[in-house]
C-alpha cells in the first residue's frame, strides 16, 4: 500500500491523501486549499493523477477544507462513489452548495468591479456542479467495515463536528488510520472522540500541535463582552463557521439569557446554512449532548435570517443586538457587509470564535491590523476585537496525546494539517515525550506502507 500526500502537507487546508494498491485508487478527504493565495491558487493546479483513475473517495468529515474540492474534481473526471457518514452527507450538501454560491459571487463581482486577473474570472465550480456531485455520495455507519477493492475501510466517531469521523484502512496484517479532524474531550455540543486502535500508521492532524486552549472560563469571558458591548449600546459580530460554532454560540449564548448571566437580546442567526444545519443536528441527536428540550429552548431564542435583503436590513438596526454569520475567518459570507457596517464604530465588538489560517481577514484583525480589504476597498476597522480560545472544534495538543496515549507506537506517524510550525511542534513531542518515530511529510511526498 502506498500513500501520496497531496494537501494538508505544510499547511492547514487541502486535505487529500492518495492511497494505492494493486491498482486500486482511493482518496481519503478531498479538500479545498483555503487562506493566503498561493495556497489557494493549488485549487487551479490541475490533479497530480487523472481524477477518472479514482475509484473511490471516503471523506473524514464536510468542512470544506475536507470536502470543498469535489464539485471540481467530478468535473475533471472523477465519477466513483464518496463514502462517508450520514451527518456528513446532509452537511456536505449544505457546504458544498454555498461554497459554489460563493464561488459564482465571486467571479461575478470580480468581472463587474475588474479585480481579477482572469478576464472573463471564472467560479472553480457552479452551484449546478455541486448539486451534481451530491448523487455520487453513498453513506455508511460508523464502525461498519466495508471494502473498496483489497481496502477494507472503517469509521469511528472523531467528536468534532456532526458525522465526523476517524478512517481506518486495512489491507492484510497492514492498517493505516486517519485522524481527520480530532473534536475534544469536553465539548459543549459534541461527544468526544473514540478511541483508536492500534495502527500500524497514524495520520494524524496538527491544527493545535504547538497550543493549548486556553484555560478562560469561556461562559464567563464572554458575559462579560456582551455586559460591556451592550453597555456602550454596540452590537455584537460573531463570525461562525455555519457547522459546528454557530450552534455552539446560539447555545451558550441562549443558556446564558435563559440564566440572566447577560441581558435578553436579539440573537440573529443570519446565515441560511447555519439554519439548515440545526436540522441536521436534530435529526442526529446520538452524536451529541443536546436533549431536544434544549434543542428547544435554543431555536426559540433565535431570529433565522434567510434572505440577502433581510440580512442587510440588520445593517440598519442600531440598538444592540448578537449577529452570528459566516464566514468563520472572514474570507467571505454575509460577516463582511456587517463588519463594512459596525466595523468601524469602537462601541461594536467582533468575536472571533475559531481557529484563523494565515492568510484570512481573522488572522489579520488578530494581529492588529486596523483596516480590511473587502469587496475590492479599504474598510477601516475600530471595533473591538475578542477572541473565544476555547471554543475550537479541534483537540490541542495536550488532549491529541492524551487521546494517543494507549495506543501502541505506530510504525510511522505522519503529522499533517497544520501550519509548518505547528506541525513539527506535535513532530517533537511525539518522538520525546512518547517515543514515537513522527514526521511531517511535504506536498507530494509518497511513502510505500508495508
Ligand atoms: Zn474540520
Amino acid at each position: 500500500m502506498k500513500i501520496r500526500f497531496l494537501g494538508a502537507a505544510g499547511t492547514v487546508t487541502g486535505s487529500r491523501y492518495l492511497i494505492q494498491e494493486q491498482g486500486t485508487r482511493l482518496l481519503v478527504d478531498c479538500g479545498l486549499f483555503q487562506g493566503i493565495k498561493s495556497i489557494r491558487s493549488r485549487n487551479w493546479k490541475p490533479f497530480p493523477v487523472d481524477p477518472a483513475s479514482i475509484d473511490a473517495v471516503v471523506l473524514t468529515h464536510a468542512h470544506l477544507d475536507h470536502s470543498g474540492y469535489l464539485p471540481r474534481f467530478m468535473r475533471e473526471g472523477f465519477h466513483g462513489h464518496i463514502l462517508c457518514t450520514a451527518a456528513t452527507r446532509e452537511l456536505a450538501d449544505i457546504l458544498l452548495a454555498d461554497s459554489a454560491h460563493l464561488q459564482e459571487e465571486d467571479a461575478r463581482h470580480a468581472n463587474r468591479h475588474g479585480y481579477s486577473k482572469h478576464h472573463p474570472a471564472e467560479p472553480l465550480y457552479t452551484i449546478e456542479d455541486a448539486r451534481k456531485v451530491m448523487t455520487q455520495f453513498r453513506t455508511v455507519d460508523f464502525d461498519k467495515p466495508f471494502r473498496i477493492g483489497p481496502l477494507t475501510i472503517s469509521l469511528s466517531p472523531a467528536g468534532h463536528i456532526l458525522g465526523s469521523a476517524c478512517v481506518r484502512v486495512d489491507k492484510g496484517s497492514t492498517s493505516l488510520t486517519f485522524s481527520g479532524d480530532v473534536g475534544r474531550p469536553n465539548d459543549l455540543i459534541m461527544r468526544p472522540p473514540h478511541a483508536l486502535r492500534d495502527s500500524d500508521y497514524l495520520v494524524l492532524e496538527s491544527t493545535y500541535g504547538d497550543r493549548l486552549h486556553g484555560s478562560d472560563n469561556t461562559r464567563e469571558k464572554l458575559a462579560g463582552i456582551v455586559r460591556d458591548t451592550v453597555a456602550h449600546g454596540g452590537t455584537l459580530m460573531i463570525p461562525a463557521f455555519a457547522v459546528g460554532r454557530a450552534q455552539a454560540m446560539t447555545y451558550l449564548l441562549s443558556e446564558m439569557m435563559a440564566a440572566h448571566e447577560i441581558p435578553d437580546l436579539p440573537i440573529y442567526l443570519d446565515s441560511p446554512m447555519a439554519i439548515d444545519v440545526a436540522d441536521v443536528l436534530l435529526r442526529h441527536s446520538e452524536e451529541h449532548r443536546l436533549d431536544s428540550g434544549q434543542c428547544r429552548a435554543m431555536a426559540a431564542r433565535i431570529t433565522q435570517v434567510r434572505t440577502g435583503d433581510e440580512s442587510r436590513e440588520l445593517t440598519q438596526i442600531r440598538y444592540p443586538k448578537i449577529i452570528i454569520a459566516g464566514a468563520g475567518m472572514l474570507n467571505g459570507g454575509r460577516i463582511l457587509h456587517h463588519l463594512q457596517s459596525f466595523g468601524g464604530d469602537s462601541r461594536n465588538t467582533l468575536v472571533i470564535t475559531g481557529y484563523q489560517a494565515a492568510g484570512t481577514r481573522g488572522y489579520a484583525l488578530l494581529n492588529g491590523a486596523d483596516h480590511l480589504r473587502m469587496y475590492g476597498m479599504d474598510v477601516s476597522i475600530h471595533c473591538r476585537i475578542e477572541q473565544l480560545d476555547d471554543l475550537s472544534a479541534h483537540a490541542d495538543y495536550q488532549e491529541l496525546m492524551h487521546w494517543l496515549q494507549p495506543l501502541r507506537a505506530p510504525r510511522q506517524t505522519f503529522i499533517t494539517h497544520g501550519e509548518p510550525i505547528a506541525s513539527d511542534s506535535l513532530r517533537q513531542k511525539l518522538v520525546h515525550e512518547m517515543g514515537w518515530p513522527a514526521l511531517a511529510p511535504e506536498q507530494g511526498d509518497e511513502f510505500e506502507l508495508d
